[in-house]
């Protein structure tokens, strides 16, 4: 079975990820190797961000290390919040981090948006990215009470409510992270 680090402390990521590889592989987290060293991603791009915690693992383990970054992308904002959507405009408020979008959103025709979630792939011998997107608009006001981050003012595209108004499983098979993995395990079965 082969071993997979993901940069992550989070029990559901974990399990996401361990679901939709399935049983031939074995997957780790951070809290796994009681690694809890704070990981600055300071990266210019979801991409660098991506490789700063996938090389991270894999220099303190030499394990085959994922990497991943996600966010909402607004063109009508030219691209913000981006890199910055966790700390928007509190660190992991999401509440406040709404807020300053809808705020900057008010005189906006286009309320287009995407979340993205790339995913880097690292070891000794090779880097790769997957990427992921789910495009939708941005509503004015907020709406359900799942999911997390900026999910009850993202309607995705087809649809009439927010990601926080669907079950997660639906959200789940839709999603950004969703697609990303895929591509991650289209090239895993190669
Ligand atoms: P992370 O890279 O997965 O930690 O995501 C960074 C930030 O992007 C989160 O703190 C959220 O603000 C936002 N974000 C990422 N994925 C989602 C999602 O599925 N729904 C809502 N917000 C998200």
């Amino acid at each position: 079975m082969k071993e997979i680090l993901v940069a992550t402390h989070n029990l559901h990521k974990k399990e996401e990820i361990q679901q939709i590889l399935g049983e031939k592989y074995k997957i780790t987290s951070l809290t796994d190797y009681n690694i809890h060293d704070e990981i600055i991603e300071d990266g210019n791009s979801f991409h660098e961000n991506a490789l700063i915690k996938a090389k991270f693992c894999f220099e303190k383990t030499g394990k085959p290390s994922l990497g991943d970054d996600s966010g909402l992308v607004v063109p009508a904002l030219d691209g913000r919040p981006g890199i910055f959507s966790a700390r928007y405009a509190g660190d992991h408020d999401f509440d406040k981090n709404i807020e300053k979008v809808l705020e900057e959103m008010q005189n906006e025709e286009s309320r287009e948006a995407y979340f993205i979630t790339v995913l880097c792939l690292h070891d000794e011998n090779s880097t790769h990215y997957f990427e992921g997107r789910v495009y939708g608009n941005l509503s004015k006001e907020r709406s359900g009470k799942k999911g997390f981050g900026y999910d009850p003012i993202f309607i995705p595209e087809n649809y009439e409510i927010s990601f926080a108004d669907m079950p997660s499983e639906e959200k789940n098979a839709i999603s950004h992270r969703k697609n990303a993995l895929d591509k991650f395990l289209q090239f895993l079965e190669k």
